[in-house]
């Protein structure tokens, strides 16, 4: 009769082996995040060798794994598609895979949108500005909506390029008229506002356009224009996000406490947002922005039964 090895023999060994799973399952994540690998050709590797490391993936790890789906979206996916957060690609059931299935599929050949209206937004000092500065210079098919402010300009600033520079009369009578898509008023400071109809006459022109504003106004486009996309650009961490903050000094100590606890009101606000862009370096985030003003529609959520 064969000898049973001992206990703790098969706990090591059973432990390597899941250490080496884990190790797999890290690496196809990043395969996906990349963009080396689809979501669909993993999930498919599952259900096609059960014992693999694609199999013993769970399904909403693959999804968070997507680089342009953000948490708040693959919680909605995995409602819709009746699928546990525990459910691992190859337990899932026939009828499960069906409907998972389809949904990658529909979001990797999803039809181009025609125009697009891109609300770019994320916390104080992430970089918003300097993204959109870039867009600007390098990008001139992507229309980028100049703001009213009451702020008084920065040096450099040029009036009608950063922004319309207005007084609170005019901001007021520009409200009055219903001349702003969104308006707010920014770090209790200055207020700020989308002009309308300068978006409308693109858009109705088959031209995508990209607001760059703050949180609270991404917000109010989203009840106006549902159909908005909206992106969160998130820092690297949080540290690099109090290092740029400090590092501008174009505001006062005062100022400055100011704005790095609206930040890290904001920060928590990403999950409402349709896709996540990280601001590693301009010139990336940047490009990633510009896809999404041309990429493929988000696909609408599965149907439930
Ligand atoms: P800054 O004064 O540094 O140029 O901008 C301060 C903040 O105002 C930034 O977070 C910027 O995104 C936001 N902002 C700029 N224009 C608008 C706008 O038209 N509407 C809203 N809601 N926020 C804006």
């Amino acid at each position: 009769m064969p000898r049973l090895a001992p206990p703790d023999v098969d706990r090591v060994a059973a432990a390597r082996a899941a250490v080496a799973a884990r190790r797999a399952r890290a690496a196809i994540k990043r395969d996906v995040a990349t963009r080396a690998r689809t979501a669909l050709e993993v999930a498919q590797h599952g259900w096609s060798q059960p014992d693999s490391a694609e199999g013993g993936m769970r399904v909403r790890d693959l999804l968070l794994a997507v680089p342009t789906l953000g948490p708040t979206r693959v919680a909605k996916v995995m409602e819709a598609l009746k699928i546990a957060d525990s459910k691992r690609i190859a337990g899932l059931g026939v009828r499960q895979r069906a409907k998972l299935l389809d949904y990658l599929a529909r979001r990797e050949n999803a039809v181009p949108a025609e125009t697009r209206l891109v609300v770019l937004a994320g916390p104080t000092a992430v970089g918003k500005g300097t993204v959109s500065t870039y867009i600007r210079e390098h990008y001139p098919n992507v229309l980028l909506s100049v703001s009213a402010t009451t702020r008084p300009p920065r040096p450099g600033e040029i009036d009608g390029v950063h922004y319309y520079f207005v007084a609170d009369e005019e901001f007021d009578r520009m409200i009055e008229h219903h001349e702003f898509l969104e308006w707010a008023t920014v770090h209790n400071a200055y207020r700020y506002g989308t002009p309308r109809p300068p978006i409308e006459r693109a858009l109705q022109k088959g031209r995508s356009v990209l607001l760059e504003i703050d949180i609270q106004g991404a917000r109010q486009v989203r009840e106006a224009m549902p159909e908005a996309v909206l992106v969160f650009l998130l820092p690297p961490t949080w540290e690099e996000l109090v290092r740029r903050l400090t590092g501008r000094g174009t505001e006062s100590p005062e100022e400055q406490e100011r704005r790095l606890a609206t930040a890290k009101v904001e920060l928590a606000a990403q999950d409402e947002f349709d896709f996540r862009v990280v601001n590693h370096d301009v010139a990336t985030a940047a490009a990633e922005v510009v896809e999404l003003t041309l990429a493929p529609a988000p696909v609408p959520l599965p149907a439930g039964d």
